[in-house]
């Protein structure tokens, strides 16, 4: 395992996947209902921004520092505050941003008296950061398990209601595989259940193959579950360049998620597009 998350902390594609992730959990927020978030990878938890690794890798620069400069549109600005408000809370002396909270801390702030996380870590020194992040949380479980082992072990949750959030490294050749293999047999034991899929976009080949075999297994149950798909480029994609577009495919999503997303995606695109405009696509699979 070579993966740091902390080189791309706080990146365009962070931004986009907490801003989702923010909005699901708000809205799961509407019922009194507990409800659970299992993070399948679900990393350090803090990310240092003046850190090494960060420094290093840059992305939150062009990421969630120009998401914190931006102006938005009255809509767009009210339905990014939960996220924002919450990236401040970890960045108290406001004028620099000095850290980024990973999707388990951000779902730790979502979480109401009621509601649990459990998050999955494998790679030691991450796992080790994100118990001390969590430390004596009685809401909150981290486990050293591999996530592709969790996933269909840990659905459904007692409380028959959250999210799985799914977001892997894809440093083994096989994760595409694993990822859609994966969500398969989560989603047959818990077709009610919500996902969050994260993709990075390499390859057209790869990633047309998962939207269709998620697809495929949403549309298998009856009545059929909801999948929504949302890719972002920053850039054109160029060989050996950083990552220039990623993806989320949100299965059972809000009934509110797509025209949330409709609002806020065009205003991403001029704050997060690198050399021009990004460009975005939305649609609905099933
Ligand atoms: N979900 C995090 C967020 O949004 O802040 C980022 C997670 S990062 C993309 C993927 C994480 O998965 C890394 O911290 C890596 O160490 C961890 N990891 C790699 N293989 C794993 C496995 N089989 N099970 C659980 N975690 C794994």
């Amino acid at each position: 395992m070579n993966y740091r998350h902390a080189f791309h902390a706080g990146g365009f594609a962070d931004v986009l996947k907490h801003i989702v992730l923010t909005r699901i959990l708000l809205y799961l927020q509407g019922k009194p209902a507990a409800f659970r978030l299992i993070d399948t990878h679900a990393g350090a938890g803090v990310y240092d921004l003046t850190g090494e690794e960060a420094q290093r890798g840059g992305e939150w620069l062009t990421g969630i520092a120009r998401i914190m400069q931006a102006r938005f549109s009255q809509a767009t600005a009210s339905l990014i505050k939960p996220y924002l408000d919450i990236v401040r809370a970890f960045n108290p002396r406001g004028a620099e941003l000095e850290a980024y909270p990973g999707s388990p801390l951000i779902a730790r702030a979502l979480l109401r008296p009621q509601d649990r996380l459990t998050a999955c870590e494998l790679e030691p020194k991450a796992h080790k950061k994100l118990v001390d992040a969590l430390r004596r949380d009685r809401q909150a479980r981290v486990v050293e398990l591999d996530g592709w082992v969790a996933l269909p072990a840990f659905v459904p949750p007692k409380e028959r209601r959250g999210l799985i959030l799914i977001d892997p490294p894809y440093e083994q050749k096989d994760e595409f595989e694993r990822l859609a293999a994966g969500f398969a047999e989560a989603f047959a034991k818990w077709p009610s259940g919500s996902y969050l899929l994260w993709y990075p976009v390499k390859s057209r080949r790869v990633t047309e193959e998962l939207a269709r075999q998620v697809a495929e297994a949403v549309g298998r149950t009856s009545p059929p579950g909801e999948c929504l798909r949302l890719e972002f480029s920053v850039a054109p994609e160029r060989p050996g360049t950083a990552l220039a577009s990623a993806g989320l495919l949100a299965v059972n999503p809000p009934w509110t998620l797509m025209g949330e997303l409709k609002a806020i995606l065009p205003e991403l695109e001029k704050p997060l597009g690198q050399g021009g405009a990004g460009r975005w696509r939305l649609v609905r699979l099933i």
